[in-house]
């Protein structure tokens, strides 16, 4: 392994830039990952940061049952973020609709349909435990020596 790819490797372990988008929740998944920010659970002591625009993120955490309505943005959310990225699906709404998978409802899970997802965290809504367990799993695996891999 190159001497450059070893410094890569050390610093994405390190850093792990995080964004998050809602494609239609109701909001318990949300507070779960705004929890993390909070002194209980402090996600910036692993070295995860939480960032709006994209193009910074690492890592996209995907909340809420999908919507036909985020087809164009969550594809030209997905685009934004460089490569390498992932993306893990919070609580059981991308996974598979949950109490929103009903006769004649507007959705149309799982959001592994639209974009591909490393990770699934299941739970109605996930504990913040949960969530930084998987972003800390997923992460090694997908950054780590990413230009040998490619
Ligand atoms: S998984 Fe449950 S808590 Fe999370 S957004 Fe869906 S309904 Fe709400």
């Amino acid at each position: 392994m190159s001497l450059l790819q070893s410094i890569k490797n050390y610093v994405r372990s390190r850093s792990i830039h995080v964004s998050y988008v809602d494609v239609g929740s109701c909001n318990g998944c949300d507070i779960e990952v705004l929890a993390c920010l909070s002194p209980r659970y402090d996600i910036e002591q692993y070295g995860i940061y939480v960032h709006n625009n994209p193009r910074e993120a690492d890592i996209l955490l995907v909340i809420g049952a999908y919507t036909p309505g985020w087809e164009e943005k969550l594809a030209t959310l997905w685009e934004k973020i460089p490569e390498p990225k992932a993306a893990i699906a919070i609580g059981n709404c991308p996974i598979s609709g949950c109490l929103f998978n009903r006769p004649h409802t507007y959705i149309d899970p799982p959001v592994a349909k639209h974009i591909p997802i490393a990770a699934e965290v299941p739970g109605c809504p996930p504990r913040p435990t949960e969530i930084l367990a998987a972003v800390l799993a997923v992460a090694p695996i997908v950054f780590r020596d990413f230009e040998v891999k490619r």
